[in-house]
């Protein structure tokens, strides 16, 4: 926050005012937002594209502000990031998603995993700790849990990553790589870390069909996993021609609004039902 206020005054304009004002309301509503159960986990369906059915979700957070509607975490997160707010938020995000899926697990989604994004913050020594007691305490099996990471974050600190990540995936969670391709310019972190799979970005699947770079970046990004014994998930993929695309290059699982939007627990829970009929 400090770092901030200098910015703020650095480059004044009324503008700016108004919006280090608005920050500064959000930012202690934010820190009561918990207490007041404001906080809410959406779940994204993640599809495998062999067996054509729902292998997971992505857990996705929402904070529905008391006076000003639903706000993103593009928005807040990056607030909370600068406090040790964050770990607060963090920690009942897992707790939150381990017994979601616990539940889905009860309702006989036995293999169906859920995947957390974790902040660089939280990404300390007392991880693994927090993590096995969230999953003594909601009975979740430890590989139905997905960790995402990324790049940068395991890269600020190498070393402590590494015992951590050891550690997590001693545990017997899946660990993945988010946005992959955006983030750090060396692959040799790869052969370091117990990763399991990688996230495929957004920015690399959007503009698939138009244009051929991305489309040889994409195909360069699964065939290094596949090389390396790694699953491999596009995100954010939004067209019926970026799903065949990606289904026929043998990507493993894609996420995006063309399968479906994030939503609510309850209507998550009614999408597992209505796709299982199918
Ligand atoms: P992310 O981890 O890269 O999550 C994917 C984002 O892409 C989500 O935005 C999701 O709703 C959106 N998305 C999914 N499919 C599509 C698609 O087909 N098209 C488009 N345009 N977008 C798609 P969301 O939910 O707004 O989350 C934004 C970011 O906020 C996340 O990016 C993640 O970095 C962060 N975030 C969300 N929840 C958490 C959390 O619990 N903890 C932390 N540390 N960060 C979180
Ligand atoms: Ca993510
Ligand atoms: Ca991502
Ligand atoms: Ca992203």
């Amino acid at each position: 926050a400090k770092e901030t206020g200098r910015n703020l005054y650095q480059f004044y304009s009324p503008d700016m005012n108004e919006r280090a004002f608005e920050r500064l309301f959000l930012d202690s509503d934010l820190h009561r937002a918990l207490a007041r159960n404001e906080l809410e986990l959406y779940f994204q369906p993640q599809i495998d594209l062999a067996q054509g059915h729902v292998v997971g979700a992505e857990a996705l957070l929402r904070w529905n502000h008391a006076t000003k509607g639903q706000i993103s975490p593009v928005v807040f997160i990056p607030l909370a990031e600068e406090s040790d707010l964050i770990l607060d938020i963090g920690g009942w995000v897992i707790e939150e998603a381990c017994r979601h899926a616990r539940q889905w697990h009860d309702q006989g989604y036995t293999d169906l995993r859920v995947a957390v994004n974790l902040s660089a913050r939280q990404f300390r020594s007392d991880l693994p700790d927090i993590v096995a007691r969230v999953l003594h305490e909601t009975g979740l099996p430890a590989h139905l849990l997905e960790l995402e990471l990324t790049e940068s974050l395991l890269m600020e600190r190498p070393e402590l990553a590494r015992t951590i990540l050891n550690k997590l995936r001693y545990l017997g969670n899946h660990l993945s790589i988010d946005d992959f391709g955006t983030g750090y310019s060396s692959l040799s972190y790869l052969k370091h870390f117990p990763i399991d799979r990688l996230k495929i970005d957004r920015s690399f699947v959007k503009d698939l069909n138009v244009d051929p770079d991305d489309a040889i970046i994409v195909e360069a990004i699964i065939a290094l996993a596949h090389g390396l014994r790694l699953n491999v998930v596009a995100e954010g993929v939004e067209t019926s021609d970026q799903f065949e695309f990606m289904r026929q290059r043998g990507c493993d699982e894609i996420q995006g609004y063309v399968v479906a939007r994030p939503m609510p627990a309850d209507d998550f829970l009614r999408y597992l039902q209505k796709s299982k009929r199918q």
